[in-house]
């Protein structure tokens, strides 16, 4: 027995010893590689590509991850084996500025919790604090709201500025202080500033990744980009088994207004009308889409619009005009990526998924962009230029954050006077012969209110809401903020016609279906709740007998695809059906529930949720060839546990198929020896 006893001990310092072992992140340089091969990079090799300039991506991974990429197709050299302790060389020769003087170097963690309480102190009016969760390390995650009469919900859009995501991109964290203190100190003083904190809702979180900040880290503690956590096309080139599996990303769907799977609802929810999302290692401006090369349907007006002010904004410092790649300039490598003025669709540069921006385009009705600040960071920034630089970025912002409140606005509320959750719909009608602008929710709170920020042109809008008549309004004429508001009062009932929409999930993807009748003569179908994420403009649906017509929609939305069809009367009104929701797992929880360990060395545990059904789970390589059939046959409904033993392959990454008839899942798998 005893020494059982000092066996168990023994292991016991060992696991401890282990886990707080830190394993450093290394810099790679992948290629040259074409934007095909970019799009499997992420995909199928256990690394984050941060950068792209046409043929090479600078990429990040891990030291115990470097071995497996000696297998890529392309080729890869180490550019920084151990960054955590190249960032600490770093520092150490940065140039020191005076730390009594503001701005002149980067803010800890404990200043900028500390910074954010005192500004809410010093400025309770127009300033509070939300704490919206804890990191995996337990540290804050904190907003600060700003506003007139801050502590009330009032008839004004919500906007978001969210910074350090990337652990190692600190500026992103400086940049969003230097904007909170700006908002706060020049108001009343400085007419620009008075106008967007008496306008609107502003939420600001400095850090979103405190845990990577503090070992300048890109990854969480977790070893988890959260800038492919969230779950809008999320796929699981971050290593999860689902999205939102980080506490820091669910915080940020949280207040975000979030209401999926694995987001908790513990703080308030908002509506976010525009939000920005600070990067840097790079100087560009990314929209959406970054999953896809496809349009957005807001593109023309983001792109020429809020990203040209927010460069130009910059532009105006010192900072940006002094420098030779620049704003203005720094697009001219990329021009056959549609580059203008390096402000380009984050797809064109690389696609990702699961990013911020993508999930508050696509799912909650957001623009969200990404900023890349600045050009070479990695921890060496030159402090001494923090306040030019915060200064540039300063007035980007506040041009960006003046276009929420340009374009439509108004309430949704029933005859009684109680807010309506209803969807909007904006069509230009010079656009032939029909096309969607714009999709989104209003803002479900005790005022109801919408914001839609639109280019100044002429609309015709459509409220929908489930048990109201919908209501269409033509010809109304958007003028930026001097637009007239449209206050909608929805009487119960249906609309003219009778539509039921209908989805299941088969093995190609989501089968949608509908009555044809004579009450509508054209349909428009759409995935989502955001905007514009239309299935396919003015799609002509297959027509089955019987007057019943199908869309199979082969890229759907995990772990949540919501459609709605937009149906059209002879008199040219538009009614909107659904939402209808298909659960890509239909049991509710994801057919896979844990995997590990993943790197393996032997044996692989794998325990799924069985719907009952037969079940096969294969090993393939990169390239897609099978390697191993692992099992196939019956599994009764529950929870099961299964282990293999992979001693016979080789080291390698792989893809570890879990499929049944219905439903089915791939896992990048790490084997190592
Ligand atoms: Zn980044």
């Amino acid at each position: 027995m005893k020494l059982l006893t000092v066996t168990f001990i023994l292991l016991a310092v060992i696991v401890v010893g282990a886990g707080e072992a830190l394993v450093s992140e290394s810099l790679v340089l992948v290629g040259p590689i074409s934007r095909d091969g970019l799009a499997m990079l992420e995909r199928d090799w256990p690394l984050s590509i941060d950068d792209y300039d046409g043929s090479f991506a600078t990429c990040y991974t891990f030291q115990d991850k470097l071995e497996l990429l000696d297998s890529m197709p392309w080729g890869c050299v180490v550019l920084v084996e151990d960054l955590q302790a190249h960032y600490a060389e770093q520092r150490a020769m940065a140039f020191i500025g005076d730390k009594d003087e503001p701005w002149n170097t980067l803010h800890t963690y404990d200043e900028t919790m500390t910074l954010l309480q005192t500004w809410a102190d010093t400025y309770p009016s127009i300033a509070r604090i939300v704490d919206v969760g804890t990191s995996v390390e337990g540290r804050h995650l904190r907003c600060i709201v700003i506003s007139d009469n801050v502590d009330t919900e009032e008839y004004e859009p919500e906007v978001r500025v969210i910074g350090t995501i990337h652990g190692n991109e600190e500026i992103a964290n400086e940049v969003v202080l230097y904007l909170t203190e700006r908002l706060l100190t020049d108001y009343g003083m400085v007419s620009a500033v008075t106008e967007l904190v008496d306008g609107m809702e502003i939420w600001l979180q400095p850090l979103v990744n405190p845990d990577g900040y503090v070992i300048s880290r890109r990854s969480n503690a977790n070893y988890v980009d959260l800038n492919r956590n969230l779950s809008y096309q999320w796929d699981s080139s971050d290593g999860e088994l689902h999205p939102f599996s980080q506490p820091e990303t669910r915080a940020l769907a949280d207040y975000s207004g979030g209401d999926e799977q694995y987001v908790p609802d513990d703080v308030e929810d908002n509506t976010f009308v525009l939000g920005l999302t600070h990067h840097s290692g790079a100087v560009c401006l990314n929209y959406v889409w970054n999953y896809q090369y496809t349009d957005a349907a807001d593109k023309a007006h983001i792109w020429h619009n809020l990203c040209q002010d927010y460069s130009d904004g910059c532009e105006d410092s010192s900072y940006y005009s002094n420098l030779d790649d620049g704003w203005g300039n720094y697009g001219d490598g990329y021009q056959n990526y549609d580059y203008m003025d390096a402000i380009c669709e984050g797809a064109e540069w690389y696609p990702t998924n699961g990013d911020v921006n993508d999930w508050s385009y696509g799912e909650r009705g957001c623009i969200d962009t990404t900023t890349e600040l600045s050009d070479g960071q990695y921890g060496s920034f030159p402090e001494g230029d923090i306040i030019d630089f915060c200064d540039a970025n300063y007035h980007g912002q506040m041009a960006y954050l003046e276009y929420a409140d340009d374009g439509l606005h108004g309430t949704a509320k029933d005859t009684a006077g109680v807010p309506v959750l209803c969807t909007i719909t904006v069509n230009d009608p010079t656009h032939s012969p029909m096309r969607t602008e714009a999709f989104m929710y209003n803002d479900p709170t005790v005022i109801g209110d919408y914001w839609l920020p639109l280019d100044d042109r002429t609309y015709d809008v459509t409220f929908s809401a489930d048990g109201y008549i919908p209501q269409t309004f033509e010809g109304v004429v958007v003028t930026g903020e001097t637009t007239t508001p449209i206050d909608v009062v929805f009487e119960a009932g249906s609309g003219v016609g009778d539509l039921t929409l209908s989805a299941h999930q088969t093995s190609d993807g989501v089968l949608l279906s509908w009555e044809i009748s004579t009450d509508f003569v054209a349909f428009n179908l759409y995935r989502d709740n955001g905007r514009g994420n239309s299935v396919g403009e003015r799609l002509n649906p297959f027509r089955l007998d019987g007057g019943a017509a199908c869309y199979l929609d082969a890229n759907p939305n995990a772990p949540i695809s919501r459609y709605r069809i937009e149906a059209i009367t002879p008199e040219g009104h538009r009614e909107i059906y659904g939402p209808v929701e298909v659960k890509l797992d239909e049991y509710g929880e994801p057919l896979l529930v844990g995997l590990y360990p993943n790197p393996v060395v032997s044996e692989l545990t794998l325990e799924l949720n069985s719907s009952g059904s037969d079940y096969r789970i294969s090993l393939y390589d990169v390239a897609g060839r099978l390697v191993d059939n692992l099992y196939a046959g019956t599994l009764t409904e529950g929870r099961h546990s299964l282990s293999f033993d992979l001693t016979t392959h080789s080291a390698g990454v792989y893809l570890l198929r879990v499929e049944s008839g219905v439903e089915s899942e791939n896992i990048r798998l790490v084997i190592t020896q």
